[in-house]
């Protein structure tokens, strides 16, 4: 090749130039005053006062932490009942989630899962340069039917949240066993447990069984939610040998830090502090649905969510974004979806009792303006 034939600068990937990059959740207005961040599922009670005390604990950060996370493994693998080898740590559940298709697919191969759901699938297809399939939504929910319908020779991984973000949808057990047993043994399912914590005791979608007994089922959760550890970056996946050695040889060496591995572990044990933050959420995602509720002759409409935020449609005179302005005007900030399709929407963390009260007070006052 002569010299004039090469590019004056490095030349990035048409499909890495095809990324939107994935946009946070706000914790400023537009002028940059500080916000009450409802934006980000971040826990209103905080944080663990066991994992809080072990952060605090000190040890010394020249040290790497351990590469395998042992420990934390092992108290994850006593907890759900699953052998320690089968599960591979991360830098928060992101990092494996954008694993899994680095692994499994690449340029011409499909990566499928539902419009509305989490964002940072679509980045992760397409840094691999695998192409992203979104599927219709059947009410705001994935649509196993539709998912199905969407497997073609190409596909290597599906993606589900459930429940999902940002719509806080279930599909509940047999739909998720349905969706599995219509898919090709060669297709990677991903069953995103972010939230799994919220759901009511005693519910489950059955990813963790799915994920014990077959060869291509990966189960992913995370101890940014409902743990309150979202700052210390730190997740983690359940599935077959073959499925965790493949993510084992592409992660991070030590992604996860020395201070994320003992918090992780004193929260685990604090299981009282993931009951309190389950009620809590429930008890207050109640109550703030029922005083949207009320607002349904105004055009508002909460979708299902056994999340720990809900979606709320404008289909009034108020729109999402008048809305939006109205509750930064009381101090908090939600999220506005216009870029993954929801402009018409508004996805709101449950706060404190006190915040959502307040919240609902807002809307009613931006519904009664907007007539
Ligand atoms: C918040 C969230 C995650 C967690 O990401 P981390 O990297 O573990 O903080 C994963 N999946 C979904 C659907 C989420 O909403």
């Amino acid at each position: 090749m002569t010299q004039d034939a090469r590019q004056t600068r490095p030349v990035m990937k048409p499909y890495v130039a095809a990324i939107h990059a994935y946009v946070p959740g706000k914790s400023a207005d537009a002028d940059g005053k500080p916000l009450v961040k409802l934006s980000a599922n971040e826990n209103p009670l905080g944080t663990s006062p066991m994992a809080l005390a072990a952060l605090a604990g000190g040890s010394a950060p020249s040290a790497y932490p351990d590469p395998d996370s042992k420990e934390l493994r092992a108290a994850l693998g006593e907890l759900h009942q699953i052998d320690p080898a089968r599960i591979v740590c991360g830098t928060g559940s992101d990092e494996l989630l954008n694993l899994i298709p680095q692994a499994y697919a690449g340029l011409g191969d499909e990566v499928v899962f539902s419009r509305y759901s989490f964002a940072v699938y679509d980045i992760a297809a397409r840094r691999c340069g695998a192409t992203p399939v979104e599927v219709a939504d059947k009410d705001y929910a994935a649509d196993v039917d539709g998912l199905l319908a969407a497997v073609t020779q190409r596909t290597r991984v599906v993606f589900l949240a459930n429940p999902n973000n940002p719509t806080g949808t279930y599909l509940p057990r047999a739909e998720v066993e349905r969706l599995h047993a219509g898919l090709p043994a060669d297709v990677l399912l991903v069953i995103d447990q972010a939230y799994a914590e919220y759901l009511p005791q005693g519910v489950d979608d059955g990813g963790l069984a799915l994920a014990e007994r077959h060869e291509n089922v990966l189960v992913t959760r995370t101890f940014s939610k409902i743990y309150g550890l979202a700052g210390e970056r730190i997740g983690w996946a359940t599935g077959a040998d073959h499925l965790i050695d493949a993510l084992n040889r592409i992660r991070g060496p030590f992604n996860v830090t020395l201070g994320g591995q003992k918090a992780a572990l004193a929260g685990l044990a604090d299981q009282a502090f993931v009951r309190a933050s389950r009620d809590h959420n429930a008890t207050t995602r109640m109550a703030f649905v029922a005083a949207l509720d009320m607002l349904g002759n105004h055009g508002l409409r909460v979708v299902p969510s056994e999340a720990n935020f809900v979606l709320v449609l404008f289909e009034g005179h108020l729109s999402a974004e008048t809305a939006m302005q109205a509750i930064a005007g009381a101090g908090y900030a939600v999220r506005h979806l216009p870029g993954q399709g929801l402009p018409q929407a508004l996805r709101i963390t449950i706060g404190t009792a006190q915040q959502m009260a307040q919240i609902a007070a807002v809307l009613r006052q931006a519904c009664e303006a907007a007539q």
